[in-house]
């Protein structure tokens, strides 16, 4: 099938790189330019696993390429998928601008009798598709088109996978017409289809981000009662996700959830409920756990180092999650903003995020020094701390992280290392919710 996919971030590109891969052609449109000359000349703007050569592949194939044109796009596609940002406005609802612009863009090239399919893959609050629909009739108003909402659940760090083998496909829409063609968008995913209305698949994507939101914050919650009571959060959490009913996944103690997605969608779940009426009272608890999380960590810390001024301290990881290289809304960006802030000499490593969190202006070199290994992050350190839990901060070699450590002191913010390893090492080792490692 023709597809055209309007934003190529982090879901636009990943989508349409996946959808080429299984044999559609795909056209990815970008107003952003020099995202559009990088794509054309080959190089992937983003990190993430396995995205480069799928997209190497299937321009080579010709059944992918990137345009500025949303005309080119939407001339050439039988459905055109909308993947522009939603980000938060102050008052944490949804700021819906790039929504409506697209909407606007699109009313503007379709053409008489082209029948299109215009669906939202972005995160957007219930009752959008109604307002796309709205929009693209005002401004032309002979268009032919349906609205359809196909919410995305791809992880960063996974995405590939996680869209080639996605759990479910979500797919909310009104007209058989357009249903039919999402279903054989589809087809070749083998992953159980759900068909609803449009509000529910919108609804859908906004709670179920914030129900896993809500577990983090419930083990956080836990691993405090951990830490005054000595039970281990991890043995906890390994309790609680043997049971079917609750499962292991997003128990994972730590400095709380970060990221585009999850800090956004709450507080846009929040937004939404209070403007219909329904205020979602347990999602304000939710977040003010997420948001403490980080104020104890860093208590934890002062109290061992006393006074964290002219303290070196050695931060592994400045993105959100491993195996990804967005720094946006990352806890551990904050947390290295805060010890600087602070007067602390923060030295700093991460395998992928360093040059955007430089190049975003989300850590200022002049105040955090950026380093090419994480051993060279320890060189003098009075303490470590371990903000994000990439694989290759469990297999380094600890007895030269000692030797280059002026204390051995680890902070582990993602209960990534075994306090026994640790201790065998040599280091005095505090994690969160640990017995014997408060
Ligand atoms: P992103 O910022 O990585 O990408 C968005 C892209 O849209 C950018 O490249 C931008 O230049 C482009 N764009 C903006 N306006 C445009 C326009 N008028 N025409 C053409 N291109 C335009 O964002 P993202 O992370 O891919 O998120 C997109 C949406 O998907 C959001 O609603 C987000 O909440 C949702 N989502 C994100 C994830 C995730 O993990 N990142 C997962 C699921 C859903």
């Amino acid at each position: 099938m023709d597809l055209c996919i309007i934003g190529s971030g982090y879901v636009g590109l990943v989508s349409g790189a996946c959808f080429a891969e299984v044999g559609h052609h795909v056209v990815c449109v970008d107003n952003d330019q020099r995202k559009v000359d990088m794509l054309q000349a080959g190089q992937i703007p983003i990190y993430e696993p396995g995205l480069e050569e799928l997209v190497h592949r299937n321009v080579a194939a010709r059944r992918l390429r990137f345009t500025n044109s949303i005309e080119d796009g939407v001339d050439h596609s039988q459905i055109v998928f909308i993947a522009v940002p939603t980000p938060p406005q102050v008052d944490g609802s949804v700021d819906l601008t790039y929504i409506e612009r697209v909407a606007r863009e699109i009313a503007g090239v379709l053409k008489p009798g082209q029948y299109r399919v215009v669906v939202d893959k972005s995160t957007v609050p219930v009752k959008t598709g109604e307002k796309v629909a709205d929009t693209i009739k005002r401004y032309n108003k002979g268009a032919e088109f349906d609205v359809v909402s196909n919410p995305e659940f791809l992880r960063e760090g996974c995405a590939v996978p996680d869209l080639m083998s996605p759990d479910r496909i979500v797919i909310g829409s009104a007209s058989d017409r357009a249903t039919d063609l999402m279903k054989r968008v589809y087809e070749p995913f083998q992953a159980p289809i759900l068909v609803t209305d449009v509000n529910s698949a919108e609804l859908i994507k906004h709670a179920a981000n914030s129900f896993l939101s809500l577990k983090i914050s419930y083990i956080n919650a836990v691993a405090a009662i951990c830490e005054a009571s000595g039970a281990d959060v991890e043995m906890v959490a390994d309790g609680i996700g043997m049971d079917k009913r609750i499962g292991r996944n997003f128990l994972n103690a730590g400095l709380g959830y970060g990221g585009s997605c999850f800090p956004k969608d709450v507080k846009a779940f929040i937004a939404i409920s209070k403007q219909l009426g329904t205020p979602f009272k347990l999602l304000e608890e939710v977040e003010r756990i997420n948001g403490s999380m980080l104020t104890r960590f860093i208590e934890k810390v002062r109290e061992k180092l006393w006074v964290l001024k002219d303290k070196n301290i050695a931060v592994w990881g400045m993105t959100f999650k491993p195996d990804t290289d967005d720094v946006r809304n990352s806890v551990a960006i904050d947390l290295i903003n805060h010890l600087a802030g602070a007067g602390a000499h923060v030295t700093a490593y991460d395998p992928k995020g360093a040059e955007k969190a430089v190049e975003w202006k989300l850590i200022d070199p002049a105040k955090v020094k950026i380093c090419a290994t994480p051993l060279e992050a320890c060189k003098d350190a009075e303490c470590l701390i371990l903000a994000t839990e990439w694989k290759e901060f469990a297999n380094q070699d600890f007895d030269a992280v000692k030797a280059a450590m002026h204390t051995p002191l680890i902070f582990d913010g993602r209960n990534l290392f075994s306090p026994e390893t640790m201790r065998d090492f040599g280091f005095t080792y505090y994690a969160v919710g640990r017995a014997g490692a408060k």
